[in-house]
């Protein structure tokens, strides 16, 4: 059995027995909120946010879909930004899906997205997933979650 959570060293309950019970070894200074501590944490997107969509060159989006671990295939930039675009993701698939869908919107391939989830696979090949995935997750894990993980899933899906 795996938990969600990743490898018990790491984030599971051996981890967690390793965590002090004194109050005085945590730092319980409140959070940074000014937007320059912010700027630390911001995801690379792939592509230069400066420009507008609708600026961005062919080259941009294949850049983009790259650091997805994939490829843009169309030959050239969109006429329209709303409008379906040919891309590949890092598995094979290829799907059709708008540039504000997959730049703005965060979406990928719609064949890896539904279950089983297979994302630390994804993380491994996709920079841009990885930026979120390993931020609770170590990059030893090699889950495939299925609908096993739901207790009562049968119930869930009616
Ligand atoms: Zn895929």
């Amino acid at each position: 059995m795996n938990a969600y959570w990743g490898d018990t060293e790491s984030f599971g309950m051996a981890h967690y027995k390793k965590l002090s019970a004194n109050w005085a070894d945590w730092d319980l200074t409140p959070p940074n909120n000014s937007l320059s501590e912010a700027d630390k944490f911001k995801l690379d997107h792939g592509y230069d946010e400066s420009k507008s969509l609708d600026k961005l060159s062919a080259a941009d989006l294949k850049k983009a879909a790259e650091f997805r671990g994939g490829e843009y295939l169309d030959s050239k930039k969109p006429d329209d930004v709303y409008a379906p675009s040919h891309w590949k993701c890092a598995f094979g698939h290829e799907f059709d899906m708008s540039v504000n869908t997959v730049l703005k919107g965060g979406h990928w391939c719609p064949e890896c997205d539904p279950m089983p989830w297979n994302y630390d696979a994804i993380a491994k090949v996709n920079p841009f997933f990885a930026q979120v995935w390993y931020a609770d997750h170590g990059k030893n894990e090699d889950l495939v979650q299925g609908e096993e993980i739901y207790r009562d899933y049968d119930e869930y899906k009616k």
